[in-house]
């Protein structure tokens, strides 16, 4: 069966900037479930995912407008600790989540006060052009209740 739109591509990766420096990885994780054309994952890695199968391996380089868009310069702001999510000693270069309007996003600290912390408010990885070395470990059909959602439910998924 290959990927297509509505179909669930369940994948490991390994992400490198374009310095080749190690980023992120699945390996030792659950596989990324994404439902195809759902916006899931970037736009770049979601097309180059589209028409694979079980077993396919390859890599893929995806420019920052195909990932996680350019930096915007004095994007920064204030946030309090009690808001800084899972780093309980937040550090100057560290990549945190914060809880945000909008959610929780990944910023990365500039400054540590007693009760606030100054955040850059980019993603860690704007800017950046990635490559994606992806293996597909599965797919297939998706529930209709996951096309609704627009995600898949499960290992790898959203687990409500
Ligand atoms: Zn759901």
């Amino acid at each position: 069966m290959k990927s297509e739109r509505d179909r669930v591509v369940c994948f490991h990766y390994e992400l490198y900037d374009e310095d080749g420096e190690l980023k992120g990885s699945s390996r030792g994780k659950d596989a990324v479930a994404a439902l195809q054309g759902h916006g899931n994952v970037v736009p770049g890695l979601e097309s180059a995912l589209l028409g694979r199968a079980r077993g396919e391996r390859f890599e893929v380089v995806v420019p920052p407008h195909e990932a996680y868009g350019m930096r915007r310069e004095g994007w920064t702001t204030r946030v309090s600790k009690k808001n800084v999510v899972e780093a309980r000693r937040p550090k100057v270069g560290m990549s945190v989540m914060v809880r945000a309007a909008g959610g929780v996003r990944p910023v990365t600290v500039l400054k540590v006060g007693s009760s606030v912390v100054d955040v850059d408010m980019n993603h860690p990885l704007a800017g950046h052009t990635l490559r994606f070395d992806v293996e597909i470990v599965e797919v297939r059909e998706a529930q209709p209740e996951e096309i609704a959602h627009g995600h898949v439910h499960g290992p790898g998924g959203h687990g409500h």
